[in-house]
């Protein structure tokens, strides 16, 4: 067990005294299935990915369905791990029996749309039998461009899929080249299309920018196309060169000039405005929906600490109150655990009181809805409006944050959206 690291900016001393008990579970859980399979690995990813033909595919179906079973013994309270993960962190279990039932499932990944139909049908069979899904549940399924066929479209939607996530990354051919991915921009436009003329409640096109080479037009023009589609969410991330990736060594060998930090910000400001004025509405720094029900829950789960369990290799899991675990890393060290029978946790973490209102004050300044002091009270004993009198004031001078009168929230503007990690860390969160 390791305890999260603290925040480098922050003094962490003279906090409330706030056990467990006190600490309000927020929400209803989700669950997360993690399919680490690509039908290959592009050269900026760091996921847990690889790519896999059907005989790998069938022997990590069969140990998710073991983690997936061994976790609904849990829930129902027969299991034991949930009591070794309460032992080793001091804490008492937590009781998920009492947060039934679960209201999202996410497929993400790697590739889930690369699984079989029959493997999905048991993946879902086994989450129907394991554990109570509430009936108006969201089920997201990611999905790439040269995965989506009129069959596949109607057999994922018959399998209670209503959220489908299109990687389509980009659509300028040039920039998709670049970013190693398989399908073409005709590709995806006819993929969007084909998914919008299925009953999915949500689709989804995730988009990058910043793409070294690729101009401001070039991704206006993208944006532009992505919008004439008219899908229901948008999500737009800044291209991040992880260590470890292709796109790492590249750079470190003068092969990759990464778009430099002005452009990068000119660009996060043109994408906001441009998708605001064709009427989707940013709700976090990356996502944009054009109706509020179309706004992603499971991503809400993980800014607002609600519960959730993950599946399959590096999954994380959180129980909603101060424990976090998450499993290993590499496919055959995942399925080695199961096979023996064991949960195969990698770590856990205790997370401490002021490691909470950290991560709340840095998730939540990087949505639209802002920061709710008051429940930051309620939840942690903490009074964060009154800590930061002064600061709240420079902030609000400076034009990156609204506050109301009475100081209830904090609200960044786009400004302040820009900078929100920076912002997160200009507050203090002790008194000490
Ligand atoms: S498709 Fe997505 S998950 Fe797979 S390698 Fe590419 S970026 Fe990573």
């Amino acid at each position: 067990m390791s305890e999260a690291s603290g925040h480098p900016t922050k003094r962490l001393t003279n906090f409330p005294h706030t056990t467990s008990s006190t600490i309000l579970p927020s929400h209803t859980p989700g669950l997360y299935i993690h399919v680490p399979f690509c039908s290959r690995v592009c050269p900026y990813c760091d996921f847990a990915v690889q790519t896999g033909g059907p005989e790998k595919q069938f022997a990590y179906v069969d140990s998710l369905v073991q983690e997936i079973r061994s976790w609904g013994a849990e829930v129902r309270g027969q299991g034991s791990v949930l009591g070794v993960l309460a032992l080793e962190t001091d804490q008492s279990a937590p009781a998920w029996s009492c947060v039934e039932p679960f209201d999202s499932v996410y497929l993400g990944g790697g590739t889930p749309s690369s699984l079989t139909l029959d493997a999905l049908e048991t993946v879902f069979a086994e989450l129907s039998g394991a554990f109570q899904l509430a009936a108006d549940r969201t089920v997201t399924l990611e999905a790439n461009p040269e995965d989506v066929t009129k069959v596949n479209l109607a057999a994922w939607r018959d399998l209670g899929i209503n959220r489908l996530s299109l990687g389509v990354q980009s659509f300028d051919d040039d920039a998709l080249c670049l970013l190693g991915r398989k399908h073409t921009s005709r590709d995806a436009i006819s993929a969007v299309r084909a998914a919008l003329a299925v009953a999915f409640d949500v689709v989804s096109l995730d988009l990058i920018y910043s793409v070294p080479g690729q101009s401001a037009d070039s991704w206006l023009s993208t944006l532009e196309q992505a919008v004439g589609l008219e899908p229901h969410h948008i999500s737009c991330y800044e291209l991040t060169v992880h260590e470890a990736t292709p796109f790492f060594s590249a750079r470190k060998h003068g092969q990759l000039v990464e778009v430099d930090e002005d452009t990068k910000a000119d660009l996060f400001f043109a994408t906001h405005r441009f998708l605001a004025e064709a009427g989707y509405f940013a709700y976090e720094v990356s996502n944009f929906a054009r109706e509020p029900a179309n706004r992603s829950r499971h991503n809400q789960k993980y800014w607002d600490h609600s519960p959730y369990l993950g599946f399959g290799p590096s999954a994380h899991s959180f129980d909603g109150e101060r424990v976090r675990w998450w499993n290993k890393r590499r496919l055959d060290d995942w399925a080695d655990g199961l096979d023996e029978g064991l949960l195969p946790i990698a770590d856990t973490e205790l997370l401490t009181c002021e490691q909470l209102v950290l991560e709340e004050v840095a998730l939540k300044l990087r949505t639209t809805s802002g920061l709710d002091f008051e429940g930051i009270e309620r939840r942690f004993g903490v009074d964060l409006a009154s800590l930061n009198i002064e600061v709240i004031k420079d902030l609000r001078e400076s034009g990156l944050v609204e506050a109301d009168a009475a100081a209830k929230r904090l609200v960044p503007t786009l400004e302040g959206l820009a900078v929100a990690d920076t912002l997160a860390a200009s507050l203090e969160i002790t008194s000490g």
